[in-house]
C-alpha cells in the first residue's frame, strides 16, 4: 500500500491572473522514493484541513515568500521582501493540526521558517542587515546565479542517517532562524552559524526542516535520499 504525501502549493500572480502551483520536482522525487504526492490547495479551514491530513501519512511544506513578521511580533523592516499573510494562515493551521495529530512533516525553507515561528521561535527578516559576518545565502541582485555552501551536521540526527557529517547544498534564502523554538534542535549548520535544518526533539513525531533546496537533485546526489527517509518515517 503506498504511502501519501499532501503537498501545500505555494500561490502567485502572473499576468493579473492568480495560480496556485508547486515545483513538479517535489511531486516527482516524492513519487521516486515509492509514495504518491497530493496537492492541496490554499485553504485555511480547521475542518477541511483535517479532511485534507485524513488522506495522507505525511506533510510536505515548500518554499516561497517571506514569513510576516507580526507572526513573531515585529513590524517588517525595509529589506523584507515580499510576504504572502493569506498563506501564512493555511500553513500554520496545517501545522497546528499536524502537529496535534502527530502526522510526520518535511518541511524546506520557508517550511522550516514558518515552523520554528509556529512553534514559538523567530527569524531574522534578512540576514545581511541583522546578523554580522554571514556569507552569501542568496542571489541578492537577481543574476539568477545560485550559491553553495557546506553545512556541519550533529551526530545521531536524521541529517547525519542521510548525509553524514558534512555536505554541500545550495542556498537561496535571505532569512534563516534567529531565536530556534525550544521543541526544535538545530541538526546542521553553516560555517557562519545560519542554521541549516532542523528536528523535532519530541520523538513521537518525525519533523525534519531543511533551509535548502533538496528539489534540486542535481545540486547533491544524496537530495533524493531525503525524500526516501521521509517516506521511511511515514
Ligand atoms: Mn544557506
Amino acid at each position: 500500500m503506498t504511502k501519501f504525501i499532501g503537498i501545500l502549493c505555494w500561490s502567485d500572480i502572473i499576468d493579473g491572473k492568480k495560480y496556485q502551483s508547486i515545483n513538479t520536482a517535489f511531486s516527482e522525487m516524492i513519487e521516486k522514493a515509492g509514495a504518491t504526492p497530493i496537492i492541496f490547495p490554499q485553504i485555511a479551514e480547521m475542518i477541511k484541513v483535517d479532511h485534507f491530513l485524513d488522506l495522507v501519512d505525511g506533510v510536505l511544506l515548500i518554499g516561497g515568500s517571506d514569513i510576516s513578521p507580526h507572526l513573531y511580533g515585529e513590524d517588517p523592516t525595509r529589506y523584507i521582501w515580499d510576504t504572502n499573510p493569506r498563506r501564512d494562515v493555511v500553513e500554520m493551521n496545517f501545522l497546528q493540526r499536524a502537529i496535534e495529530r502527530k502526522v510526520p512533516i518535511f518541511a524546506v525553507c520557508r517550511g522550516m521558517q514558518l515552523l520554528n515561528v509556529y512553534l514559538g521561535g523567530d527569524l531574522y527578516q534578512d540576514i545581511y542587515e541583522q546578523k554580522e559576518k554571514v556569507m552569501n545565502h542568496s542571489d541578492r541582485d537577481n543574476r539568477k546565479i545560485t550559491y553553495y555552501h557546506n553545512i556541519s551536521i550533529e551526530k545521531d540526527s536524521h541529517m547525519e542517517k542521510i548525509f553524514g557529517s558534512k555536505t554541500l547544498v545550495n542556498s537561496y534564502h535571505h532569512q534563516a532562524i534567529r531565536k530556534l523554538a525550544g521543541d526544535l534542535k538545530a541538526t546542521a549548520r553553516a560555517n557562519d552559524g545560519i542554521i541549516e535544518a532542523v528536528e523535532y526533539k519530541n520523538e513521537d513525531q518525525f519533523i525534519l526542516g531543511v533551509q535548502f533546496h533538496p528539489e534540486v537533485p542535481e545540486d547533491n546526489p544524496k537530495f533524493q535520499e531525503i525524500y526516501k527517509y521521509f517516506v521511511s518515517q511515514l
